[in-house]
């Protein structure tokens, strides 16, 4: 029976219900927030507040997308689950160069180095010192659901095609699914590509902010290679007409099992909780009303619940 790894332990896939694909619920002090302050996302009371709103409007699912060493907290999200009710996937893998210092361990470990540390995330739990340190201690009953890898907009660098290979290896060794970063949906189509060339199940590879690309044909090419797209820009344009929006109107018809969406509110000023806006329940209010005036609304289930309850399922692990 196919399942979904959750904080809290593994859950047959159809156990799962409204889903947000691509978010941030727990950011807790490292490297990329003392860059960033407005990324920090560890004032429990405020967490748990927030998502028991949306436990209200009937959220089954969060996918965190922190990946290593960037403010992941594994007790801290698993209390907050068993706390709100709302499941919770976490990642390995790793982000985007900038998010770590220059002399960072990721620079420095081969590519087998970096997958055995993914995959005991997965396999053993992760370790509650996030990898911050020499000492390892695994949270053993909370484990990575996820892998994650991020690129920018710059041609894929050597040491990136390595993280790619070590992420593919620990899909194809554990059958964690994978989920990107891309940068505004740029190199997205070179992201399926060499997933694909790598042998990934791109049933379950999702790439994330595709819907910031201006390019729509460029969208439908990388739709055409059989891997999903996360999109989580509609409260984000400020023009008018929202692309968004027309995005989905154009492509729903035509991969209807390729579509996820999520809110990505990495900035605590997108929480209500924490006196920003629009709050985490947009998604759940304003957006499918506006899909409901579009005539999409027969798609709302895929999107939030079919597409997500496939892409999130682990494979069956490959010998090799
Ligand atoms: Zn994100």
């Amino acid at each position: 029976m196919s399942f979904i790894r959750t904080i809290l332990g593994d859950i047959p896939s159809e156990q799962i219900g409204l889903t947000y694909s691509h978010e941030h619920v727990v950011i807790d002090h490292c490297y990329a927030t003392s860059l960033h302050p407005e990324f920090l996302l560890n004032d429990f009371a405020k967490l748990k507040t927030e998502l028991a709103e949306l436990k209200k409007l009937d959220l089954s699912l969060m996918v965190d997308t922190m990946p290593v060493n960037a403010g992941r907290n594994p007790l801290l999200s698993a209390k907050l689950s068993e706390e709100t009710g709302i499941h919770l996937v976490v990642p390995t893998g790793i982000h985007q160069e900038k998010y770590y210092p220059k002399s960072h361990w990721r620079f420095q470990y081969s590519e087998q180095e970096l997958a055995d540390l993914f995959m005991a995330d997965v396999q053993d739990g992760i370790d509650r010192y996030d990898y911050n340190g020499p000492v390892i201690r695994r949270a053993q009953a909370h484990k990575a659901g996820l892998i994650k890898l991020a690129t920018d907009e710059t041609p894929f660098s050597s040491h990136q095609e390595m993280i790619f290979r070590a992420v593919v290896q620990t899909h194809r060794q554990t059958g964690v699914p994978i989920l990107t970063h891309t940068t505004q949906g740029t190199l997205a189509l070179e992201q399926a590509e060499l997933f694909a060339k790598l042998g990934a199940d791109l049933d379950h590879v999702v790439l994330s902010h595709v819907d910031r690309n201006p390019d729509l044909g460029y969208v439908r090419a990388v739709l055409d290679t059989g891997v999903s797209v996360e999109f989580d820009s509609a409260f984000r344009w400020k023009t008018n007409p929202n692309q968004t929006y027309q995005y989905l109107e154009q492509l729903l018809p035509d991969y209807p099992r390729q579509i996820v969406v999520g809110m990505d509110a990495a900035k605590n000023a997108y929480w209500k909780s924490y006196g920003g806006k629009p709050g985490l329940d947009y998604l759940l209010t304003t957006f499918p009303e506006e899909l409901k005036t579009r005539g999409l609304e027969d798609y709302l289930d895929l999107i939030f619940i079919h597409n997500p309850r496939r892409i999130y399922s682990f494979i069956k692990p490959k010998k090799s």
